[in-house]
């Protein structure tokens, strides 16, 4: 019978139905990071129990730690304390670390599939909530509290609901100045930040056939947004060849059996959905939050219909009716494990070259990883980027979330390539998130106010 990914995968992971009508899956690799672990190794240590497969698990430091220096010991003593205590909780264990000093280090979701650790077929577990990310190629991937990483620690697997599974297809070619951020930005918009709560979300389509897997990360990465527990791409040719090579991936002829074997579990022709939706990406355009949920966005140049009772327009200083273009910022990001990849922080170079942020913004790129950090200098990037006036820093989560050094202040309004745009998230309780492509952000950093990108893109020569 015809079957879905999510059923294959779901189904070669299974360990046992519990009474609780979950399902026990088996976890292929389990990634942690300072913050979600210090408490679950001391539950784990509590209990008596010990990693059960440190090989099968991976550590890096990025939500607490800063980008601006990497100096030991760090200035804030709670990341200090978290750093070490995953430090020596892997030592003991077995379970390899990219510290602050590694080649390797970076955001979790960006530094996995950068390795090949990430790979399709696979059941992935990781304690922050963007873990769908990997899910782009085309491994089962969840987002796990603190007591779930304890059990994973512990066991190797998780205790999982069942999930349905929708299919979410976007057909046609993205103008250019649309972005796969605009994409998931659009169908979050559509289904509702609960349409997703669960379900899997399969994407696919040709607009989706013909993303890089750096797109596809940032698809996958925002499920969680729209409310799905996990978020796929089937595995195809760009997926094999993104794989070939990299460190933790097969090589040789595991490489060809490994391609076989991924193949054979994307989704079958005929498979049964629960749900299918479909989006025209021409009717996709720049895309910005207005509001206190990612699903509260809107074309950059559309009026933002609601009700002005919606506590969203008092708290953004919004009104039913105005733009978010013309919108002055203080702070510009670019960054975090939805769009600090390469791609991204070479989309907004493009924008940037030849042009300088404006006084009043101050301007940061903050890469995902360290290799993305090398391979961005190796490319001249961050020269376009300093010159023009951005902060060019160390890998990590930055901006992304208000727990590192890197916060708004008071009221301030900030263009920001991240996931999340609720109340206090990047630090200041009253700090005001707008959400955007790599691109926009750095349009808004160069005008001092939101504009759309397009109109940039016509000064770039082809
Ligand atoms: S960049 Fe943001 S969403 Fe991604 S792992 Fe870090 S804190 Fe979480």
């Amino acid at each position: 019978m015809a079957q879905t990914l999510f059923q294959k995968v779901w189904d070669a992971h299974t360990v046992r139905k519990l009474p609780s009508g979950q399902t026990q899956l088996f976890v292929g690799l389990h990634l942690v990071h300072e913050v979600t672990t210090p408490q679950a190794f001391d539950m784990l240590r509590q209990d008596g129990w010990k990693v059960s497969y440190p090989n099968r698990t991976f550590g890096t430091v990025d939500h607490i730690v800063p980008t601006s220096s990497r100096q030991r010991p760090f200035l804030d003593v709670m990341a200090e304390e978290m750093t070490a205590a995953l430090e020596r909780n892997c030592r003991d264990a077995g379970i390899p670390l990219w510290t602050l000093d590694s080649d390797n280090q970076g955001i979790v979701h960006v530094i996995g599939p950068e390795l090949g650790l990430t790979q399709p077929g696979m059941t992935i577990a990781c304690g922050d909530s963007h873990t769908s990310t990997h899910g782009a190629l085309g491994a089962l991937a969840f987002g796990i509290g603190t007591s779930q990483v304890r059990d994973v620690l512990a066991s190797q697997s998780l205790a999982l609901d069942p999930l349905k599974v929708r299919r979410i297809e976007v057909n046609g070619p993205l103008e250019p100045g649309v972005y796969a951020k605009d994409v998931i930005l659009t169908i979050i918009r559509r289904l509702g930040v609960d349409g997703g709560v669960g379900f899997a979300y399969e994407y696919g389509g040709s607009t989706i056939d013909a993303m890089t897997i750096d797109e596809r990360m940032t698809v996958c990465n925002m499920s969680i947004e729209g409310g799905a527990r996990a978020g796929y791409v089937n595995p195809d040719n760009t997926t094999f060849e993104f794989l070939r090579g990299r460190p933790y991936a097969p090589s040789g002829q595991m490489f060809d059996r490994a391609v076989a074997w991924w193949r054979s579990i994307a989704s079958d022709r005929g498979a049964a959905y629960d749900d299918r939706v479909a989006f025209d990406a021409a009717s996709i355009g720049p895309t910005v939050t207005w509001g206190i949920n990612p699903g509260q966005s809107v074309g950059v140049s559309e009026p933002i219909a609601g009700s002005p009772v919606d506590e969203a327009f008092a708290f953004m200083g919004f009104h039913p009716g105005s733009r978010v273009e013309g919108t002055k910022i203080d702070v510009a990001f670019i960054g975090s494990c939805t769009n600090g990849r390469l791609s991204d922080l070479e989309a907004a170079a493009r924008v940037v070259r030849g042009h300088h942020v404006a006084p009043h913004v101050k301007a940061l790129v903050v890469p995902g990883s360290q290799a993305v950090r090398r391979a961005a200098e190796a490319r001249g990037l961050h020269d376009v980027f300093t010159s023009a006036g951005f902060e060019w820093r160390g890998a990590g989560c930055s901006m992304c979330l208000g727990m590192n050094t890197d916060k708004l202040e008071g009221r301030q309004v900030c263009a920001s390539s991240s996931n999340r745009n609720f109340k206090g998230r990047q630090g200041s309780p009253t700090g005001r998130t707008l959400l955007m492509s790599p691109a926009m952000v750095a349009a808004a950093a160069i005008a001092g106010e939101v504009v759309d990108v397009r109109t940039m893109l016509e000064e770039v020569p082809a």
